[in-house]
């Protein structure tokens, strides 16, 4: 038997957002696999639960059981289902999923059933200041073969900077969003990118729930002459339930589920096809196990995946999503955040740049608008724990999450 001998937290940097990356080390000399538990805003916290709770726990264990351990870490702590938790749980499951992979000598992708399609279709994000800058981005990102593409006006609307003179006497510095000026300048966006390049391009938009519900509904319907592959949270994670209505009554189709963390959140949304995207991200739910489970349930009702793929999860998260996503009869479409900084898209296309391809050898690569996963065992990714020491972690209060209404009142971020 193949036992859990350590288990090694490693913490990184390489484009300046934290990453959590687990080394589960087996008692067969060579035999390890990686994980990532990227809780980008908690890290430290990630590091303690698994070095102080976790480790204890499984040391010893079969690498073999996988789901065995899922279940057993899931209800360790008798209160399960957070996000520190969580994360913690993914970081295991997924280098468990990978030494399964090593063991049985076969990418992910035949564990899971083999693949559906050669190569993953991906979206990017075009941003910028004004529409000219966005329809360059987009231009830029058709020239690499991409032909789904988000598209929103200055990362998700409103002001960074200080407080606008329209604000109250007295209101803080940091972001600001006027809800009516976001809606009519998204509107003409669409209506531009449209004019410009037609409707053989497939556009996204995220309203990252900074809509009250009536105004997320008004929203939708004002952009169904656009024809949106999808529109992406439409509504804050508290106020779910409007979804039946906002489903009633637009024919835009609808993408949810990056902040989810317990099945409860998403199981009436699919099954009442609320929804036409479940977009989880794979280590906030806790990994492989719980994500497989999930697509194939949102199968049977004919709602299809677009995992969650932004920069703040490591590329063993991002290979793990491609790997299921190859397996998935039911995937929507994947986003990919590419191997360039975060925001170098309004910069510079020209080629991605090395630090992320240094720490994370044998990453998924794209290539004319797909991402292929490396054909190698298990997930297909290395570490090169030399290259992610040069990056070190950093712990600064955060301040993209305090964004605020026109009159200062925090909205959801
Ligand atoms: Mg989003």
């Amino acid at each position: 038997m193949v036992r859990i001998e350590d288990i090694n937290v490693y913490e990184t940097a390489p484009e300046g957002i934290n990453l959590t990356v687990v080394k589960l080390v087996t008692s067969e000399p060579g035999l390890f696999g990686f994980g990532c538990a990227t809780f980008a805003y908690r890290h430290e916290s990630v590091r303690h639960v698994i070095e102080e709770y976790l480790l204890p726990l499984l040391r010893g264990r079969d690498v073999s059981a996988v789901e065995q351990i899922w279940h057993l870490v899931h209800h360790n702590a008798y209160w399960r289902n957070g996000p520190i938790e969580n994360n913690a749980l993914a970081g295991i499951d997924t280098a468990l999923w990978d030494i399964k992979g090593k063991m049985a000598g076969m990418p992910l992708y035949q564990l899971f059933g083999g693949k559906h399609r050669e190569g993953v279709p991906v979206y990017r994000h075009a941003d910028g200041r004004d529409a000219d800058e966005i329809c360059d981005n987009i231009r830029k990102f058709r020239e690499q073969g991409i032909s789904t593409i988000r598209c929103q006006c200055g990362g998700y609307g409103g002001t960074y900077g200080t407080a606008p003179s329209t604000a109250p006497d007295g209101s803080p510095d940091g972001a600001y969003l006027d809800s009516r000026s976001y809606m009519r300048d998204t509107l003409k966006l669409f209506g531009e990118i449209r004019s410009r390049f037609g409707f053989d391009i497939g556009l996204c938009h995220d309203v990252h729930e900074r809509l009250a519900p009536v105004d997320a509904v008004t929203f939708a319907k004002e952009m169904e002459p656009f024809r949106l592959f999808f529109l992406e949270d439409a509504l804050p994670l508290e106020q779910i339930d409007w979804l039946r209505r906002l489903r009633r009554l637009t024919t835009t189709p609808l993408a949810y589920g990056e902040l989810f963390n317990n099945p409860a959140e998403w199981r009436s949304l699919i099954a009442e096809r609320l929804i036409d995207y479940i977009r989880v991200h794979m280590t906030q739910i806790g990994g492989i196990t719980p994500a497989r489970k999930l697509q194939i349930f949102a199968e049977q009702f004919g709602v299809r995946t677009a995992w969650h793929g932004p920069g703040d999860m490591s590329p063993f998260a991002h290979a793990a999503n491609i790997h299921l996503d190859l397996a998935a009869h039911n995937f929507g479409i994947q986003e990919w955040s590419g191997t360039e900084p975060p925001n170098s898209v309004i910069q510079d296309l020209s080629g991605p740049k090395d630090a992320l391809l240094d720490v994370f050898p044998g990453m998924p690569v794209f290539r004319k608008g797909y991402v292929y996963p490396n054909d190698t065992p298990g997930l297909g990714v290395g570490f090169n724990e030399k290259e992610a020491a040069r990056y070190p972690c950093g712990k600064p209060v955060v301040r993209w999450t305090q964004t605020r209404g026109a009159d200062g009142t925090l909205v959801a971020p």
